[in-house]
């Protein structure tokens, strides 16, 4: 993948409804585009207008530069999210460090973050994790299977979920909140209940506090059009049912939803897990005047 350095004129983008999912204030990405090449993946999705997603790799090379100042600019210290439109621990990260430097700024002006990856290299900073969870942070590992080789086609240069499972186990043993993003849920691939069981026990025995699901996937022009061309090489024939069951239909919940969030929700609760983010809570006065 081609890799070009720009720059950025903003770097936090502020959330601007309250988020109760992830409690997230701000966003900030740090590239544009993804090493990882999920198959589903709605970044490529045209509204948000980055094109060459598959070909190459935008660097913002002032984003400390900017985050420092933006940082400092701000009064309330609000949820930080990382990873909405690419993975900030995709490899190009290994090179440029770039989350791992933003994330020990954040961790000096005292900013909770959460991020969603796909990689064990967020371990590289687990230091640096360690010392912003004092105010809050919670890394959620997006796991769709915890089947190496189904995940080898859907997600095809992504770190394997036994790599993202044992990332998180140490995460875990460093007493940093960490769980589950269970979402996509590919229809008629990943839409059965050994999936689902397979992904919430082996989340459960490397320490997920959460499981988050969504069962179903959105679709949506030339998102749409690069799934479907991946079925046809992947998955011959589903492409026809796919079409069948949900034609132009952008959010595509799986055949019997709920009954699979049931079952879900009720293997949760079997292993101690929550199915809602624990969200950052602010400090209130009475603690801010003790500090
Ligand atoms: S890791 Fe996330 S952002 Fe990157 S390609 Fe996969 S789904 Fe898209």
């Amino acid at each position: 993948m081609k890799v070009r350095e720009i720059e950025a004129k903003v770097l936090l983008a502020h959330v601007p409804q309250p988020d109760t999912y992830f409690g997230l204030r701000y966003n900030m990405n740090l590239y544009r585009g993804c090493q990882h090449r999920c198959i589903y993946c709605d970044s490529r999705s045209a509204c948000y207008g980055i094109d060459g997603f598959d070909t190459e790799i935008l660097v913002k090379v002032n984003a400390l530069e900017l985050l420092r100042k933006e940082l400092a600019r701000k009064r309330v210290k609000g949820v930080i999210g990382l990873g909405s439109m690419n993975d900030p621990f995709m490899p190009i990260e290994r090179e440029w460090n770039l989350t791992g430097q933003a994330l020990v700024m954040i961790a000096e002006f005292g900013f909770p973050v959460h991020i969603i990856t796909k990689s064990d290299l967020v371990l590289k900073d687990l230091d640096t994790l360690r010392a912003i969870s004092r105010t809050y942070a919670s890394i959620s590992f997006t796991l769709t299977t915890v089947d190496d080789t189904l995940a080898a086609k859907v997600e095809p240069l992504a770190p394997r979920p036994s790599a993202r499972l044992a990332a998180m186990r140490v995460l875990a043993d460093h007493g940093i909140q960490t769980g589950v993003t269970l979402m996509p849920v590919l229809p008629f691939i990943e839409d059965n209940e050994e999936n689902i069981t397979a992904v919430v026990e082996q989340a459960a025995a490397a320490g997920a506090r959460y499981i988050l699901p969504w069962m179903g996937m959105s679709l949506r022009d030339r998102q749409r059009e690069y799934f479907y061309q991946q079925l046809e090489h992947l998955f011959p024939g589903l492409r026809q049912r796919y079409e069948l069951t949900y034609g132009e239909r952008y959010s595509c919940a799986v055949p019997h939803a709920s009954r699979l969030y049931h079952f879900c929700e009720t293997l949760c609760q079997q292993h101690g897990i929550v199915t809602r983010l624990p969200l950052y809570a602010s400090p209130q006065p009475e603690q801010l005047r003790l500090l």
